[in-house]
């Protein structure tokens, strides 16, 4: 499980966590929404371990992100993140991309990998794309591809950060129907996204993040129909 127990973090003299308190059990879907700066990417960085935090704790499985002597790149391995937007190599193929990791970083053989690459990338959808450079890929394949790229080292946890963001509309389904699908495979997953149809249909919980703080988590019919801050039902008021 993911634990982060009264974690704050600053950036020069602004405070953009200020005590987070969130605990992430294995299988569970926990969507976070809110306005842009309320800390919901810087969240993500420091369960990874990307940010350093200022004080708190973060551990997975047990293991502190933060601590002295914690192997973050083992940590990572386990933690797959996927960003808005994630440039893939333009020289290597789809399946050189995928591969890349698992051979450098857990040192598989090349056929090894490109088996796990081929099987994560026909589960996103891409099983015809293999040979194929990124440049030539949609928006919406580009993001399966990243999403198949993170899912290739084999991770226990899942944190996504807006990944239909940059994509045009038209594209956002798809991607969607891969986290879906990821979810209902029993990923353990944390989607910070707008999207909040499918943050209703998939989440066991929903947080809302407000200037740093959690003003709110409760399951997802909870939260959005019976919001309970003024700050969550303006900011649901304005994405409708
Ligand atoms: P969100 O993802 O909710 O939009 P972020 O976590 O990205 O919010 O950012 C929260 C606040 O922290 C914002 O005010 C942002 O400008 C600031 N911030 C984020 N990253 C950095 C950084 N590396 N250095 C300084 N300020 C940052
Ligand atoms: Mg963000």
């Amino acid at each position: 499980m993911i634990e982060i127990q009264n974690v704050r973090k600053s950036f020069g003299a602004l405070e953009v966590l200020k005590g987070i308190d969130l605990t992430v059990q294995r299988g569970e879907v926990v969507s976070v929404i809110g306005g842009s700066g309320s800390g919901k990417s810087t969240l993500l960085t420091c369960i990874n371990g990307l940010e350093p935090i200022d004080s708190g704790r973060i551990a997975i499985d047990g293991t502190e992100v933060h601590a002295k002597g914690t192997d973050l790149n083992k940590l990572r391995r386990k933690v797959g993140i996927v960003f808005q937007q994630w440039n893939a190599f333009p020289h290597l193929t789809v399946m050189e991309n995928v591969t890349l990791a698992p051979r450098k970083v857990l040192g598989l053989a090349r056929a090894e990998a490109e088996a796990i690459a081929e099987r994560q990338l026909a589960h996103v959808g891409l099983g015809d794309k293999l040979k194929v450079y990124p440049g030539r890929l949609s928006g919406g394949q580009q993001q399966r591809m990243a999403i198949a790229r993170a899912l290739a080292m084999s991770p226990d946890y899942m944190l996504f950060d807006e990944v239909t963001s940059a994509l045009d509309p038209q594209l956002v389904g798809e991607v969607l129907d891969t986290l879906r699908l990821l979810a209902h495979e029993g990923m353990t997953m944390i989607c910070v996204t707008h999207e909040m149809k499918f943050a209703r249909e998939v989440s066991d919980r929903v947080a809302f993040f407000h200037q740093g703080v959690m003003a709110e988590i409760a399951p997802p019919g909870q939260l959005f129909d019976a919001p309970q801050s003024p700050e969550l039902r303006k900011f649901l008021a304005a994405t409708h």
